[in-house]
């Protein structure tokens, strides 16, 4: 048999999270963003499963990008961080890859190649975050340089990225999106210059905030991009199911320590469950004792130290606990983003560690 440790993909609530993120932002297209693996989710498989509902994909990489081609995706793929060679922009010509332009050594690299087939360009500008993008001041510039080349399609998209979109009280949000406006409107042609906003933090937050094309990632995954709760985000279905199973039921006795380092100490005689699951699956070691595991569906508390192959569940208030029982760390009823705030993290951070060693099980109802 084998390890029980699995994430179960739910491909049904995938397309439920997509076609809500599409009937939020009208006429915006939306981009499906499956970089890292598709968020830990296995990104071939996420791309198939949209790939009759999503235009385009987008990753952070080529060496991304060409495994959704190997895998047989079709659709152009949007590189986020664009080209990191003139060997690249000659591979995303060739393969329909999307580059982001984000500073000026990348538009060397399109005035120094020679394609058979121009390529599709994104210029990133920095309204705010200062991470990546030109400065307000180069847009115009760069619109003109990029727009004279004959590498460079016609269709030059104008792109930015929030900084605090998860704060739904936060105003940068406003005024990234008035500063992109106002940055595009001097352009020669701006009223056709196609523009685009939106991350899942936008789409669902901030109706004024997406432009032509909206760039979702982690609401597709079915987990909230807030920081606070949002009525918007509870439409989500979470897609991962993180499980595992009982693998030892044992009694202690008060006083009895559990785990590494004898963090927990039981108060009364407690039954502990053993569950293969561990930081080696990417279930994070720094939870603490409290940290809530459902075990055959009930809400029971992590006992000790996260191993790297096994946790401690104290289930002695469930009345029966048997080997091969089931566990699970987050899904449907507990929100990976619980799990996460336990350790002062992001459910992205979560879902994107989950190493290979975890098989991921693919769910969806036939279809006639
Ligand atoms: C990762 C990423 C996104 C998706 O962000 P989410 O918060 O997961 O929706 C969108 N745009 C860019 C540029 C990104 O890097």
């Amino acid at each position: 048999m084998a390890r029980p440790a699995v994430a179960e993909i739910n491909l049904d609530n995938l397309r439920h999270n997509y076609q809500l993120a599409n009937s939020l932002v009208g006429d915006a297209q939306v981009i499906a963003v499956v970089k890292a693996n598709a968020y830990g989710h296995g990104a071939v498989a996420v791309s198939k499963a949209l790939q009759d509902l999503a235009p385009a994909f987008a990753v952070a990489c080529i060496e991304e990008a060409l495994e959704l081609r190997r895998g047989g995706i079709t659709q152009p793929v949007l590189l986020l961080e664009g080209a990191f060679s003139e060997d690249e922009v000659i591979i995303a010509s060739v393969e329909n890859f999307w580059l982001m332009v984000d500073n000026h050594k990348q538009i060397s690299m399109l005035q120094n190649v020679t394609l058979q087939q121009s390529v599709s360009v994104w210029i990133k500008v920095d309204t705010g975050m200062h991470r990546l993008g030109f400065q307000l001041d180069e847009v115009a510039d760069v619109y003109g340089e990029l727009q004279s080349l004959s590498a460079v399609n016609d269709d030059i998209v104008v792109a930015s990225h929030f900084a605090c979109a998860d704060d739904v009280s936060n105003e940068m949000t406003q005024a990234q999106t008035e500063c992109l406006r106002n940055t595009v409107k001097p352009l020669p042609n701006n009223e056709s210059i196609l523009l685009s906003l939106g991350n899942s933090a936008a789409i669902l937050g901030w109706p004024e905030a997406q432009g032509d094309w909206v760039r979702p990632g982690i609401m597709l995954y079915g987990c909230s991009p807030f920081i606070h709760a949002h009525d918007e985000a509870k439409r989500l279905k979470p897609v991962m199911t993180l499980k595992s199973q009982v693998i030892a039921v044992r009694d202690v006795v008060a006083g009895e320590a559990v785990g590494y380092g004898a963090t927990w100490t039981a108060n009364r005689t407690s039954k502990i469950a053993t569950v293969a699951i561990g930081y080696g699956d990417g279930y994070p070691r720094t939870v603490p004792s409290g940290t809530p595991v459902l075990v055959n569906g009930e809400r029971c508390l992590l006992a000790g130290r996260v191993s790297m192959d096994m946790i401690t569940v104290d289930v002695t208030d469930l009345e029966d606990v048997e080997i091969g029982d089931e566990v699970m760390l987050w899904g449907e009823g507990l929100p990976c983003e619980e799990i996460a705030g336990q350790v002062d993290t992001i459910s992205y951070e979560l879902l994107t560690r989950i190493p290979t060693r975890v098989s991921r099980m693919y769910f969806e109802e036939i279809e006639e």
